[in-house]
């Protein structure tokens, strides 16, 4: 199909958009009713298990406690006849590999009883424990193909759920995927370890402020998701944005975002069409979605939940990628979850915050209202600022992926410096503490009655900062340089284990200072606070993260400044990594080098899909776009000529030089990848420093050639035409 064509079907399916479905109508099926309608919850679990099974399960979710196998037929018997009655034939065991995507393997309930008929079967075995042949999601290692066996085990910490399709309905039971020696081969095994981590550290801390309940602390997350939609029409005419998720070639639009006219501007009707579905489909879920609005660039949306504990969150996040992709496909749209589907224009990113606490508790990293809870506070915040500047390289580490790699670091998405905002009371607060032992009196006076009677914060202490990478938001920290595509989990674990490594540290400074007597807190706080601000004060950075003084004063400080995944992906094996998660029991050595394998690996396929396809687009569809061209010109030349005018050569002679150069650089790109190379790390290097240039060398011709080739004649979509038509 060509550009053209594609582009009057897409121009027709916006002028004539009629919705295929009855609209929705919130007035006769309230918000409220549909919410966790397809859910196996809390309440519905109450009212279909016997009492005490209730009681049982509901301690290990609420408590974190064993869950009691005796348990699962009975909760077995209860999920499919809930999931039969909502019209449910199958169920499948959901896990999340190391792709980073959502896997499922279905089974049907049905069983035959032997005397011709058949019954909807379902024990607690199957509940338990699943065994699907998943031999080729990658492992890294961990499975040979002999020993290839992979379980899935039922996660109860999250309720199993409803998928409806059309044709029928499916239930969907969370679970973890781990390889026969019980290595983690998913996303949400160390997850699940990295929450027990962090709630045993935590506890220690705040057990030195009098909190001795034993209540767990939970680390929560909001991921913010950002995304992008174009038609349909153009997604099909466009092989790169189906095959790689970006598009590779495409000139400049002549308006882009510079007018800052589509930043929560009206949502055009298909849009939020699209959006009210995809709502309720997710409201159905129990996915508790709450702001939606348009974002900087053109065509581009977000989507936030209320905040949840983490497992809960990341599977609900990995829920909003799904429908989002499914719901589109409904409106005529394409949703592209990629980091960067367009180049000059903003990428897409995930914002996770982050925070730990319990009910009772509220966010451990709310200032509060009383001095006593600021000092407890600072110790939390403390922890966050040790934490990340000890192991900023790891934040930057789970975030590199070959698409991420477009946005960070790119002018509009955070650098790809690891810093901390604090916002400038907050910063001013721990600037004193940090001049708590300098001669300057005044400092000291303020110091001396500080911490404990430092006046109350308010919740919005300063500004925002947008171009930080990790910054205070009032009550929580907001992670902004995690990829649109990527699942939450990896960002997660690593901030629960480099918060239970902090924490750890000053609960073990802190009991041995104090040695259980109260009234010695404040100044062993004081003197603490005083060495870790002094150590990793330099983390902290309340100025403009995109700036240029900003990457050489970085460099100053001694922060590492990694642009790309190839120089990143390396810190997930590296020594005081591997220590500090052996430490915490969230990964062992060997997952961990199992997932930097499979990381390394997974961003080499990404690229040479790329290189391949840049080499096909380049010579059957942006080349022969060029020669008709020519062949028009020089037709155009010869006529004039034949009847004695005087003709112009310019033209012809310009997309002429232009389709040499594309020629030329296609050759170039396919002789690279002829290369052959000694090992993983080395081809990485090579996609990056070599392919990638290459590739955008052929980018720049073929942009050129669009920018001068007879409109009707170009084959792609234009960016104009993806990003504005709607
Ligand atoms: P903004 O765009 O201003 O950052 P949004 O409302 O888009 O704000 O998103 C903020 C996200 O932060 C929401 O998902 C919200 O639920 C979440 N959030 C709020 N408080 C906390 C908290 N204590 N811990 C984790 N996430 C939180
Ligand atoms: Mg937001």
């Amino acid at each position: 199909m060509s550009g053209y064509q594609a582009r009057q079907d897409a121009i027709k399916a916006v002028t004539s958009y009629q919705p295929t479905h009855a609209p929705l109508n919130f007035t006769e099926t309230s918000a409220s009713e549909i919410f966790g309608c397809n859910v196996f919850s809390m309440k519905v679990m109450e009212e279909r298990l016997p009492k005490s099974i209730f009681k049982s399960v509901k301690k290990t979710i609420d408590n974190g406690e064993h869950l009691d196998p005796a348990v699962a037929d009975s909760v077995a018997a209860a999920m499919r006849d809930w999931a039969v009655s909502k019209g449910a034939t199958h169920y499948t065991h959901v896990f999340y590999p190391l792709t980073g995507l959502t896997a499922e393997k279905h089974d049907g309930f049905l069983e035959p009883d032997g005397k011709g008929s058949a019954m909807a079967e379902f024990s607690g075995k199957l509940l338990i424990q699943g065994e699907p042949d998943a031999s080729s999601f990658p492992s890294g290692g961990l499975r040979a193909t002999f020993e290839a066996r992979g379980y899935t085990a039922w996660d109860v910490t999250n309720p199993a759920y409803i998928i409806e399709n059309p044709n029928g309905t499916f239930l969907c039971i969370p679970t973890a995927f781990v390889s026969w020696t019980g290595e983690a081969l998913d996303k949400k095994t160390p997850l699940l370890r990295s929450n027990q981590a962090i709630n045993t550290q935590a506890q220690r801390v705040l057990k030195l402020f009098g909190h001795d309940s034993g209540e767990r602390v939970i680390s929560y997350a909001g991921p913010e998701q950002e995304y992008f939609l174009v038609d349909r029409n153009f997604y099909f005419a466009r092989p790169d944005l189906m095959l790689t998720g970006r598009t590779m070639f495409g000139a400049k639009s002549a308006k882009g975002q510079e007018f800052d006219d589509h930043y929560f501007g009206a949502i055009p009707n298909r849009v939020l069409s699209f959006m009210y579905e995809t709502e309720r489909e997710l409201y159905k879920l129990g996915v508790p979605v709450k702001t939606r609005h348009n974002e900087v660039a053109p065509g581009q949306f977000e989507i936030a939940p209320i905040y949840e504990q983490a497992n809960l969150a990341t599977d609900h996040n990995q829920m909003i990628m799904t429908i989002l992709k499914k719901v589109a496909k409904r409106y005529g749209m394409a949703c592209l979850l990629h980091e960067k589907p367009f180049a000059g224009i903003n990428g897409s990113g995930k914002h996770l915050n982050y925070s730990l606490g319990n009910n009772t508790l509220g966010s451990l990293f709310d200032p509060g209202d009383t001095p006593h809870e600021n000092m407890q506070f600072l110790v939390f915040c403390a922890a966050a600022i040790r934490a990340v500047y000890r192991h900023g390289d790891l934040l930057r580490a789970v975030v590199a992926t070959a698409g991420n790699d477009h946005r960070l670091g790119a002018n509009e998405a955070p650098p790809a410096i690891m810093s901390i905002y604090l916002g400038e009371q907050l910063a001013d607060i721990f600037e004193q503490i940090k001049c708590g032992k300098c001669s300057s009196s005044k400092s000291k006076g303020m110091l001396t009655v500080g911490v404990d009677t430092l006046p109350p914060l308010p919740m919005d202490a300063g500004d925002r900062n947008r171009t930080s990478p990790f910054a205070f938001t009032g009550n929580r920290f907001e992670f902004r340089a995690v990829g649109s595509n990527q699942s939450i989990a990896g960002p997660q674990v690593a901030l629960n284990t480099m918060m239970s490594e902090s924490l750890d540290f000053i609960a073990t400074e802190l009991e041995a200072k104090t040695k259980g007597d109260p009234k010695k807190l404040s100044a062993a706080v004081q003197d603490l606070l005083h060495s870790i601000m002094v150590e990793c004060g330099s983390i902290i950075f309340n100025g403009d993260g995109y700036s240029d003084d900003w990457q050489k004063e970085a460099k100053k400080r001694g922060l590492p400044n990694m642009k790309t995944s190839v120089e990143a992906l390396p810190i997930i094996t590296k020594k005081e990594v591997v220590a500090m998660f052996d430490k915490y029991k969230v990964l062992s050595p060997r997952e961990l080098e199992s997932r930097e394998e499979v990381y390394i690996e997974q961003y080499i396929k990404a690229l040479i899909t790329e290189a391949l396809l840049c080499v096909k687009m380049a010579k059957t569809t942006i080349l022969p776009a060029a020669l008709r061209y020519m062949g028009q010109l020089a037709q155009t030349c010869a006529s004039m000529k034949a009847i004695g005018m005087g003709y112009e050569m310019v033209a012809l002679e310009d997309v002429t030089a232009k389709t040499r150069g594309l020629k030329a650089a296609t050759a170039e790109l396919e002789k690279l990848m002829e290369m052959k190379h000694k090992d993983a790390k080395a081809h990485a290097a090579f996609m990056c420093d070599k392919v990638l240039p290459a590739m955008l060398k052929i980018r720049a011709f073929a942009d050129q050639l669009e920018e001068v080739v007879a409109d009707d004649l170009w084959p792609l979509p234009s960016y104009q035409e993806m990003l504005f038509i709607k």
